[in-house]
């Protein structure tokens, strides 16, 4: 019979040790048998950690004091020993082993024949068995990488940079209780879609490869409610897909140093982001969703940002409007539930993009775009300055769905600008 568990021994004759003792309780096997060779015939608890994994023996037969089970349930339990007279306190074990161990060993102390007792070779613990799961692992240089040495499944954080990587080792893969992952300083092009079945994933940095895209899959992934945290700086980014704005639980977007000419049209539906970086990129202007955001910090430094103009419109009307036109304004004017099991795909798509005029109103392929200047302070508390000229304001991208909502629009522009 062998319980993992933490053990914590205390004297009884020293009541202060076990003060003094708080705290040291190790991880350990504790292990009930007889000594190989049967050495003085009774059964022994054996407690092996790792410090000591040959293990202090204890005689049980006659020699149990009290057992402590108050807190079985829980996985602790308390063996106070008359021979030496110490306290074995147990803890973290599993309750239903531990009740079980409990039981033998009443039965061992009791004398029961051996013969009918669940007993273990007495034996010193391996390292794996003692030692306390590692969780964190930081490897810095392409030497330290185990190139066939496997990573410990246990691990909750990894960092290998500067690995001169060109792709994410299947390896990491499957480290399912990865909670944070920093592949950055390496050069990666491309991430596998098996990188969403990382399913505790919260923070993941790819800050400084050479990412050419961000794949949809990932998006759809798992991922959509674990990450929290994702730099995507200095890679080769020249867009992110509409599926981007799925990783609903993302608080830190880092997007600096790419080459992203727009941000995902429906930035604004990742309603916990509170950190949005991506300055030094390509940005024209912003998607009229960046309205909907509410950010603590905000950088969009050094962008490309051109002039708005209201008075010089991009006109797409159809006029009159297509039949596909009115019926897709309709169901989403009318809020008419859709999906692929109704439409075909493409359709769900197109309404998924639909844009919104300043009327509320929907409009898809037939409207008027303009940029109007945004001051970045209406969507984020802290602004980075745009330009070198200490400017707040960035162009935001406008719709309308008919002549008449931007001669409206232009009126009350005229108006307020003299
Ligand atoms: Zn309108």
């Amino acid at each position: 019979m062998r319980l993992r568990c933490e053990v914590e021994v205390l004297s009884q004759l020293l009541p202060s040790c076990g003060l003094q003792g708080r705290g040291r309780a190790a991880r350990a096997l504790v292990s009930l048998g007889r000594p190989p060779g049967g050495g003085g015939g009774g059964v022994y608890l054996m407690v092996c950690t790792a410090r000591d994994r040959t293990g202090a023996r204890y005689k049980v037969q006659q020699n149990v004091e009290r057992l402590f089970t108050r807190f079985v349930e829980q996985g602790k339990a308390t063996v106070r020993l008359r021979e030496p007279a110490v306290d074995l306190r147990l803890s973290k074990a599993n309750a239903s082993d531990l009740k079980t161990f409990l039981s033998a060993l009443r039965l061992a102390h009791q004398g029961t024949d051996a013969g009918v007792l669940p007993l273990s070779p007495l034996v010193p613990a391996k390292n794996s068995e003692v030692e306390k799961p590692k969780t964190k692992m930081i490897i810095t240089s392409r030497r330290d990488y185990p190139l066939t040495k496997s990573f410990p499944y246990s691990l909750e954080h990894l960092q290998t940079s500067y690995c001169k990587l060109a792709r994410v080792d299947t390896r990491v893969l499957c480290l399912k209780k990865l909670r944070k992952l920093d592949l950055s300083h390496n050069h990666i092009k491309q991430l596998p879609a098996t990188l969403g079945d990382l399913v505790c994933l919260q923070e993941l940095d790819l800050h400084d490869n050479h990412l050419e895209s961000f794949s949809g899959a990932l998006c759809c992934s798992s991922l959509q409610k674990s990450l929290q945290f994702l730099d995507l700086s200095q890679n080769r980014l020249r867009a992110l897909p509409l599926e981007f704005c799925e990783l609903r639980g993302l608080v830190n977007v880092k997007l600096d140093d790419n080459e992203l000419v727009r941000l995902p049209c429906r930035v604004g539906q990742l309603s916990r982001l509170r950190f949005l970086s991506a300055a030094r990129n390509k940005l024209p202007f912003l998607p009229s969703d960046f309205r909907r955001l509410s950010l603590e910090n905000l950088d969009l430094f050094g962008n490309p940002f051109e002039q708005p103009n209201p008075l010089v419109p991009n006109i797409q009307l159809k006029i009159p409007l297509t039949l596909l036109e009115c019926a897709a304004r309709a169901t989403i004017n009318h809020r008419i539930p859709y999906g692929c099991h109704l439409l075909p795909s493409h359709l769900c798509e197109d309404l998924g993009v639909a844009k919104t005029c300043q009327c509320g109103s929907a409009c898809l392929s037939s409207f008027i775009q303009i940029t109007v200047t945004m001051n970045l302070h209406h969507v984020a508390h802290t602004v980075v300055l745009v330009d070198n000229m200490g400017g707040t304001d960035a162009p935001i991208l406008c719709y309308f769905c008919s002549l008449h909502c931007y001669s409206q629009f232009l009126d009350r522009h005229l108006q307020s600008n003299g």
